[in-house]
């Protein structure tokens, strides 16, 4: 019988499972603190509890069924991307940035994504399988390990703005912008916000998520009604249905119209504002033409409550595209801006490590799947520099 894994549980179904082994309910709590306040990866680690329920729980149940294969450090140490294997041989990869005061962890909801963006490396994959809120949650808790764990180095020099003094303490925030498309998994993806968000465990505020969505509306339309207000951004990349249903299939379905009329909807209902993610490609959507028709999509007939995230188009092999040179990224910012639109540039992490956005594409998945790689324990030192 294959072991439960108490990641996968919230607080209520962690009391079932301990009643379900003859264990007394109250235990749940403190072994929900243990795994989501203390982020112990150990049973051993759990030394409230006692000898014997220690040992019946190894024996049971596991705190996470991820492998990690490697772990790739760049940004001069300051990002890290956890390349893992789920327990069916599946790839996903995970990325951790560490900025000053702040820290962020992009997590991934499917490995591959059934969504076919023409420009995204996880896209090329296809669905591989929907993740488990565990397999979600599991990523945020190793990102948090990881903070902690380099919190303990010493840190010898600045870089990229980050010091001794103004490192992150803990991870302060959770991206779902990794492999695939959260609203093509909802249910389980939402119950893995509902998992770090909890008060008794890894208690993570509303407002420390942000979701990525390719524009799937009745997701949009289910985010609404949620009861934790987190950050959502969709991913727009063009205002011309013409070009949007080139680069995402998606768009035949769900149209910029309807996503339009969504997103307005959200921001009624919610009181929050969205921002819009716009991938520049060379030649395919960073014209001032673009840039125009995106201001009027966003301001006429009144103004809407938004901000864009332009982003460089980060290089997929054989895709034939190009990224943005600056020029055309500046002017493109200089038009919105003209228009009274917030824009922020990514700043572009983790491109030595293909951990940028986009750039997740299950490098290990060939090797797993020939049976060529296992799973190995990787002696990394996090955030000292790797020569
Ligand atoms: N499936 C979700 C979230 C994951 S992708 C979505 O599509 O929104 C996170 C972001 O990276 C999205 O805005 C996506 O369009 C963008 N992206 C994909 N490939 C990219 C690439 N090669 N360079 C830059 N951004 C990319
Ligand atoms: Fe999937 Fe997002 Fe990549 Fe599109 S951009 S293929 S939705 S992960």
């Amino acid at each position: 019988m294959s072991k439960q894994d108490l990641v996968n549980l919230n607080l209520e179904e962690l009391k079932e499972y301990l009643m379900s082994i003859g264990e007394k309910p109250f235990r749940a709590k403190q072994i929900f603190r243990q795994i989501w306040r203390n982020h112990v990866s150990t049973f051993d680690e759990m030394t409230d509890l006692n000898i014997e329920l220690r040992k019946k729980l190894k024996e049971s149940a596991t705190i996470g069924t991820l492998q990690l294969l490697n772990v790739k450090t760049g940004d001069i140490g300051l990002t890290k991307k956890a390349i893992w294997k789920t327990i069916d041989d599946k790839v996903i990869e995970s990325v951790l940035m560490i900025y000053p005061n702040r820290s962020t962890v992009c997590v991934s909801s499917q490995a591959g994504c059934p969504m076919g963006c023409i420009f995204c490396a996880t896209g090329k994959l296809g669905l591989l399988k929907n993740l488990s809120a565990g397999e979600i949650a599991e990523q945020a808790l190793w990102a948090a390990r990881t903070v902690k764990e380099a919190n303990n180095l010493p840190i010898e020099e600045n870089r990229h703005n980050v010091s001794k003094e103004n490192f992150p303490e803990a991870l302060t925030n959770v991206v779902y912008m990794g492999m695939g498309e959260p609203f093509n998994n909802y249910n389980k993806w939402w119950r893995s916000v509902e998992l770090l968000n909890h008060k008794d465990g890894f208690n993570l505020g509303a407002r420390s998520f942000t979701v990525s969505t390719v524009g799937l509306v009745p997701g949009i339309e289910k985010l609404s009604n949620e009861d934790i207000n987190i950050n959502l951004a969709i991913s727009l990349h063009t205002p011309f249905d013409s070009n949007r249903s080139e680069l995402m299939p998606v768009n035949k379905k769900y149209p910029i119209a309807t996503l339009i009329q969504a997103s307005k909807k959200y921001v009624k209902d919610t009181g929050r504002r969205v921002s819009f993610e716009y991938c520049l490609i060379r030649g395919q959507n960073d014209s001032e033409d673009d840039a125009i028709a995106l201001a009027y999509l966003l301001t006429k007939p009144e103004k809407f409550p938004c901000h864009v995230n332009l982003i460089p188009w980060n290089p997929v092999n054989d895709t034939g595209l190009k990224t943005i040179t600056k020029e055309s990224r500046e002017n493109f910012r200089k038009i919105l801006k003209e228009h009274g639109i917030p824009t922020t540039f990514r700043i572009e992490r983790g491109r030595d490590i293909d951990a940028a956005c986009g750039q997740l594409g299950g490098e290990y998945q060939n090797l797993v799947s020939l049976g060529g790689i296992s799973p190995t324990t990787f002696g990394f030192s996090a955030f000292k520099r790797e020569n």
